[in-house]
């Protein structure tokens, strides 16, 4: 029996398991998940728990309701990936062997790796809501916060859905304005891309949304420290930015086996060299990556580990057999943007195409339009969540292409995008403002963004 192994079952290990195992004999394959934990949680609905649209309950559910059967799962943590020997190593110190391999281990805010940002402030004045924990103590403190100074900051520009921030922004807008006390709350949208989205077109659009919204954006801010004592953020310039409340959306990083078993890019985020259209790892040709844990220059989303499970699924099936990879992912990524008061904007993109304004899916019909905030929209947003439990995690085909279409599009003359250096860039830019080397680099992280 051959063994294929896939690590994580978020929303991406999940829907490779059950493709997988409906294509893949049972005779042949014995198909094996790891996981560490046993809730599964729908992460789009942690933007709408701090306001009281979402409760706890209505965003979880349990892991193994979602898995096929046939399929051996293993609930611990992975420690290692010994690529050379194909040896999964558990935090247990069990070692499991495979001939194919799929990481799926997504990506997690990491606080602590900030100074000062979750020290004796967090959950208090400060907070998160890219966790569940974060997003529902949150909403407890908006609740009874009386107002202020509420800083929303991106501490580093790779992040999971990053269109999540600018949406929490809106929200707060709206939030606060049906509450009656928006004029007793300075909302700072505090960012170290040089607008509130990477691509000019979304860019503009988006920034001017902000503004229009009585939100300041703080653009170009690389967030070194917090400085608990006065309740400031400090960049690498020393510029400061004084909070009330801080709504951080800490740095994001891949698993930690990752760094452990040497498998990294140059980042130190602990992402995975992938190839980005066959998703197959750089390294090892029975590694295949798939989701937040890869390194390919578009949007960390749902919507991206979705498209990219119908290319992965082709190429992984070909690899069984020894044949050359035949699918290529183009980047393809949607995403709905919650703009409050019952509207939402959509983008659509992809590695070539920025995103631009129009109609989508269908040419002028629609229904839904792009870079526009609308009543349906907000629909097809609200409605996702049905989708996802039990369409997508169950690895079931979408009416929606893997591959971006211009169709609908309204193409714009080309511009050059702003660049977000790495971090790994602006820590070397610290010592040797000048080293030419850091342009290529930040080139390069400004299209791993991709958005
Ligand atoms: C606030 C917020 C809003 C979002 N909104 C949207 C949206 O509107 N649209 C959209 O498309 N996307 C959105 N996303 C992003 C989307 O949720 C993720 O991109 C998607 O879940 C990625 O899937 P994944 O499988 O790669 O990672 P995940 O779903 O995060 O799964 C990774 C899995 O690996 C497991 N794991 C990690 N390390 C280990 C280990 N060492 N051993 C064992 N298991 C491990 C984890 O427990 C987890 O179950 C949002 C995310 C957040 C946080």
């Amino acid at each position: 029996m051959k063994k294929l192994v896939i690590l994580g079952a978020g929303l991406a290990g999940t829907m490779m398991l059950n493709k997988l195992r409906r294509e893949l004999d049972d005779d042949e394959w014995n198909l094996t998940i790891v996981e560490k934990d046993h809730d599964h949680y729908y992460q789009p609905g942690f933007i709408f728990i701090p306001f009281g649209i979402y409760q706890p309950e209505d965003v979880v559910k349990p892991k193994k309701d979602f898995f096929p059967d046939n399929v051996d799962v293993i609930w611990d943590e992975v420690a290692e990936v010994d690529g050379d020997r194909n040896t999964v190593v558990l935090s247990n110190g069990r070692e499991l062997g495979y001939d194919v391999l799929i990481i799926a281990t997504g990506t997690e805010p990491k606080p602590e790796e900030t100074p000062g940002l979750d020290g004796d402030l967090w959950y208090k004045d400060i907070f998160d809501f890219y966790t569940f924990e974060g997003s529902v103590k949150l909403a407890r403190k908006l609740e009874s916060w009386e107002g202020g100074r509420l800083v929303i900051n991106l501490a580093e520009s790779i992040i999971k859905c990053p269109v999540a921030p600018l949406e929490f922004a809106f929200l707060a807008d709206a939030y606060f304005t049906e509450k009656g006390m928006r004029d007793k709350v300075d909302i700072r949208y505090v960012t170290p891309m040089a607008g509130a989205f990477t691509k000019p077109v979304a860019t503009k659009y988006l920034t001017a949304l902000l503004e229009r919204k009585g939100i300041t954006v703080v653009p170009d801010f690389y967030l070194e420290r917090v400085d608990e004592d006065r309740k400031e953020l400090v960049s690498y310039d020393e510029r400061v930015e004084p909070f009330d409340l801080l709504v951080s959306i800490p740095v994001n990083m891949g698993a930690e086996f990752v760094e452990e078993s040497d498998m990294g890019d140059d980042d130190d985020l602990n992402f995975i060299p992938t190839d980005k259209y066959t998703l197959q790892s750089r390294d090892f040709k029975n590694i295949f990556v798939i989701g937040d844990a890869t390194n390919v220059p578009t949007s960390k989303a749902g919507s991206v580990a979705h498209f990219m499970a119908d290319v992965l699924t082709e190429n992984v099936l070909a690899f069984t057999q020894d044949k050359p990879l035949p699918a290529r992912f183009d980047g393809h990524a949607n995403c709905f943007i919650e703009t409050g008061f019952g509207k939402a904007a959509l983008i659509d993109f992809n590695y070539d195409t920025e995103p631009l304004p129009g109609k989508y899916p269908v040419p002028v019909i629609g229904p839904m339009s792009l870079l526009k905030e609308t009543r349906l929209n907000h629909a097809g947003k609200m409605g996702f969540r049905w989708l996802y439990w039990h369409m997508l995690l169950t690895g079931r085909d979408l009416p929606v292409s893997s591959e971006m279409s211009m169709t609908g599009k309204v193409t714009m003359s080309p511009s050059a995008g702003p660049k977000n250096p790495s971090r790994k860039d602006r820590d070397a830019s610290q010592a040797t403002p000048a080293d030419p080397a850091s342009t290529a680099s930040e080139t390069r992280e400004a299209e791993k963004v991709g958005a």
